[in-house]
């Protein structure tokens, strides 16, 4: 175990890097707020269970007992984060005429698909709302008389109940983004709602009894009463998207501090979690990606574009996760050419031989603690694919001792390199109008044509190769014999 830097982590409650400490010894307990099943999630969606994954297997490496769960959101997360508008499933419901259900249940199996794509491992519990209403009932009725009152809509949270409300949040409390709306009666603009009461005369499709009447309950109670449920309070790290640290994650904190009685933010035990840690966006050129522009970049669109969906991982893991990054096309494509090269290198180091427990090698155990030094500093997966990409080049060492130490670095990076081969990167295009099979027995064909010295059926090949958008690349130095161009 290469554990010998101490693990430092940013976190967002104090803006510094701190050493993790579990609060439970040889344990890391991890909460990630997961998608709200409504529509499918984009590629900026999943950079946040990218992190939260390379997270998870730091922690894992650096010998902790992981529990990490993800909630899915399939009740309760409003059109606008402030407290007015649609509930998210029920408009979608209404718009696609299929059950909120249907809905909750087609976009979590769609994300789930995506979660196995980028090689994101399974969290200790998916958690689901919906499963958790009654607790979330029972949380609110135990703060309800110091911390809460209610309106015609509602049961509201009141902010000035706590100390420091909002203080992990960058803007002014009451600036923060999607904190415009305003309900009538709020004693303060940031005060949120706990339950949402059916309006009278209507029937959602997801509601329950409670004791402020019929209804939903608010997204933030959803989260703060799964991780409690699932990881008890104070737990170790909460995760989620930068722009959660402006409000949804302020808000739980408030019920978490209400919950667990603890008077001011400094006792690190009552904000429910002891850091809050949180990734950047994913851009485009025309700013933050969201699903709310109508035609978004999911992954599923990078695969019908010729892409394997690691090489959006590897695209992730080349930026610090609290670094925007911006993507394109050409920077993905890049990617994918990094990804090929390491595949390709690995892969005939695997033929070679096989894995050693130990590594004795002084070059790879060089290489393994300066790897263990950047990823123990604050997750610096740039830094650690570059020490990668030197042990993947180093010459005249053992095979098994190397191939122990690339499997160790891929453990962390989960870009599953002692299982991929070269073919499997073949992706092929939507709109390709060929086969792989029928490529490359079009290929013998032409190689036996060249052998024969018949080029003028050689050219032939190639050329109606060609019209199919398949490039032939003779002596192409990465080995790849052909490519889709689309
Ligand atoms: P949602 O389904 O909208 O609740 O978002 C799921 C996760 O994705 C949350 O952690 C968000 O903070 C995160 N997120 C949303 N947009 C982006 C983006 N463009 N880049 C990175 N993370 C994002
Ligand atoms: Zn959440």
């Amino acid at each position: 175990m290469t554990d010998a830097a101490p693990l430092k982590l940013f976190n967002s409650l104090t803006r510094q890097l701190e050493a993790f400490q579990p609060v439970h010894p040889g344990e890391a307990r991890v909460y990630t707020c997961g998608p709200t099943v409504y529509n499918f999630q984009h590629i900026g969606n999943m950079r946040a269970y990218v992190f939260a994954d390379t997270l998870g297997r730091t922690l894992s490496y650096k010998g902790y007992k992981l529990r990490h769960v993800i909630n899915i959101t399939d009740v309760g997360h409003l059109t606008s984060d402030a407290d007015a508008g649609d509930d998210k499933m029920e408009k979608a419901a209404a718009q696609q005429g299929k059950s909120a259900w249907d809905i909750a249940k087609f976009y979590t199996d769609a994300y789930w698909a995506d979660i196995e794509r980028l090689n994101i491992r399974q969290p200790f519990q998916w958690s689901i709302a919906t499963d958790y209403v009654p607790r979330m009932i029972d949380f609110a009725k135990s703060i309800a008389d110091k911390h809460c009152y209610e309106l015609p809509s509602g049961l509201y949270f009141d902010t000035s109940t706590v100390p420091d409300y909002g203080r992990l949040a960058r803007a002014a409390t009451e600036e923060g983004e999607g904190r415009i709306e305003s309900v009538e009666g709020k004693r303060h603009q940031a005060d949120f709602a706990i339950w949402r009461k059916t309006p009278e005369g209507e029937t959602r499709q997801m509601e329950w009894d409670s004791p402020w009447g019929r209804g939903a309950p608010g997204w933030h109670l959803e989260c703060s009463v799964m991780s409690e449920a699932l990881l008890g309070l104070p737990f170790d790290i909460h995760t989620g998207g930068i722009d959660h640290r402006e409000i949804h994650h302020p808000n739980e904190i408030a019920q978490n501090q209400a919950f667990s009685g603890c008077g001011s933010l400094t006792c690190s035990e009552n904000s429910g979690a002891r850091m809050w840690m949180h990734n950047n966006f994913l851009i485009d050129r025309g700013g933050k990606m969201s699903k709310s522009t109508g035609d978004f970049l999911r992954l599923q669109v990078l695969v019908d574009r010729g892409f394997h969906p690691l090489a959006y991982r590897l695209l992730c893991l080349q930026a610090h996760y609290r670094s925007e990054l911006e993507f394109n096309f050409d920077n993905l494509a890049a990617a994918a050419t990094r990804l090929k090269r390491l595949v390709m290198a690995v892969a005939q180091v695997r033929a070679q031989g096989s894995a050693t427990s130990d590594v004795s090698d002084p070059r790879l155990q060089d290489l393994l603690a300066r790897f263990d030094a950047a990823i123990s500093d604050d997750l610096n997966t740039a830094v650690a694919l570059t020490l990668l990409d030197d042990a993947v080049a180093l010459k005249k060492v053992d095979i098994g001792q190397k191939l122990a130490a690339l499997a160790r670095m891929d453990a962390v990076l989960g870009l599953g390199l002692l299982t991929l081969d070269r073919a499997d990167l073949r992706v092929r295009p939507a709109n390709a109008q060929t086969t792989a099979a029928e490529i490359d027995a079009e290929l013998a064909r032409r190689k036996d044509a060249r052998a024969n010295k018949d080029f003028a059926t050689s050219d032939a090949i190639r050329d109606a190769l060609l019209a199919k958008g398949v490039e032939v690349m003779d002596g192409d130095p990465l080995g790849w014999d052909w490519k889709l161009d689309v």
